[in-house]
């Protein structure tokens, strides 16, 4: 099959298997070239674990470290009509590239909300690894959740809490800025939300492992947060996505607490506005991200994905100096985004930026890039016209 790109709105309803396989290698590429491998994880399970920072977070461990890694994810496989999601075919890279160097890599497809899943891991776990997992990562990033005890089907949404909003954004497809007004929510809503993006099922993940003898001593367990500038605030900080993660960092203090006893920490990190499939839902948010893109690139500040996660690990998890937190205990790989200068030149751009010189004064572009990028659009030596197998199976699971 020859695969096009079908963006609609939001996302792209097909992924190119080859981009994404040379967007992993790439990744691949910079944790070899940037990790001076020291004390790191041995056995790391990622919840979320096929695109976004939840990739970066394996491809780190796996190729930073030798860590054995198991992933769980929720994605597509290909059907006679349509390709596979972009986190399949991820997958299925990353697989194949560990599988290649003698790493362990092994992953679960299915719901992690799910307590079906939570006992997959475990019987995998047991069965496959002579001992514990010392580092789980939280990543997951879900418009819903069915609730495994209640059997509640809960939806979460991106409004504000008290006030309606109006502010810019982008339509990033016209390169139209407009202004959209964002609805508060109501109670219900911001219940369900926090159920969905909150720390409960990361809770619950520790908890089932830690029932099951799983979690090593000095087990560290990370979940990612995003803080972000006053301006997006009502949508993000103080909206109801933001009470969500307000509730995550609550449940890291009580994770943090019940694993005291046997050195075990839980750490929230304040990671950076990125490109990702779950960003680019959110209102005004991608306008301010080609903005950013636009300052942080010009100052030579700009990171990907796999640039923070490969900080988070050799500057604050498994550095041999003390783990500085910020104030509020979080761990600050946004330092850069929120440096002040960087900040008040996104603030001045952000009153000028209209249609006409969205192309100029933002990079639209760069944001376009890395959104087709995501699906294994636009990259570089992929040749677009060839045939190509959509069927690629995940090398763990070939007999
Ligand atoms: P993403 O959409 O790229 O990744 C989400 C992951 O969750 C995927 O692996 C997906 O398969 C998995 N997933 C979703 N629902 C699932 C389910 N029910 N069962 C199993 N797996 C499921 O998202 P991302 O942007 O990498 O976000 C990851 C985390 O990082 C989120 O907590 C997000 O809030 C946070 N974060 C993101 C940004 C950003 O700008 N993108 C910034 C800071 C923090």
């Amino acid at each position: 099959m020859i695969v096009k790109p079908k963006i609609r709105g939001f996302i792209c309803a097909t992924s190119h298997p080859e981009g994404c396989r040379q967007n992993v290698l790439e990744q691949i590429k910079y944790i070899k070239k940037n990790s001076s491998v020291s004390t790191g994880p041995k056995k790391v399970l990622i919840i979320g674990a096929s695109t976004g920072y939840g990739l970066a977070s394996r491809i780190t461990a796996a190729f930073g470290y030798g860590a054995k890694t198991i992933g769980i994810f929720f994605e597509k496989e290909a059907s006679d009509q349509r390709t596979a999601s972009a986190g399949w075919y991820n997958s299925a890279a990353f697989e194949e590239a560990a599988i290649a160097e003698g790493l362990y890599a092994k992953s679960i497809n299915g719901d992690a909300f799910s307590n079906e899943i939570k006992q997959q891991t475990i019987d995998l776990i047991k069965n496959d690894w002579d001992g514990e997992v010392d580092l789980v990562i939280y990543s997951l990033a879900s418009p819903r959740r069915v609730h495994p005890e209640t059997g509640e089907d809960l939806r979460s949404v991106l409004k504000t809490l008290g006030n309606t909003y109006t502010n810019k954004t982008v339509n990033i497809s016209s390169g139209e800025v407009s202004e959209i007004t964002v609805e508060p929510a109501n109670e219900e809503e911001t219940r369900q939300t926090e159920a969905v993006m909150g720390g409960e099922d990361w809770a619950m993940w520790i908890d089932a492992l830690s029932k099951a003898r799983l979690l090593a001593d000095h087990v560290k367990t990370v979940a990612y947060t995003y803080i972000g500038p006053e301006l997006t605030y009502p949508v993000y900080r103080e909206g109801t996505i933001g009470k969500a993660k307000l509730h995550l960092e609550k449940t890291a203090r009580e994770i943090g607490t019940r694993l005291k006893h046997t050195g075990g920490h839980a750490y929230i990190s304040v990671n950076k506005a990125l490109v990702t499939q779950a960003s680019a839902a959110i209102p005004v948010v991608p306008l301010y991200i080609s903005l950013l893109y636009k300052v942080m690139k010009a100052k030579g500040l700009h990171e990907g994905c796999i640039e923070q996660i490969q900080r988070l690990y050799a500057d604050f998890l498994y550095s041999t100096d003390e783990l500085l937190t910020d104030k509020n205990g979080l761990i600050r790989l946004d330092d850069k985004e929120m440096r002040l200068d960087v900040q008040k030149t996104v603030a001045d751009l952000w009153k000028k930026v209209n249609t006409e010189n969205l192309s100029d004064i933002s990079d639209i572009s760069g944001y376009r890039h890395e959104f087709s990028k995501l699906f294994g659009f636009e990259v570089d030596g992929v040749d677009y016209g060839k045939e190509i197998n959509i069927f690629v199976s995940l090398p763990s699971k070939r007999q």
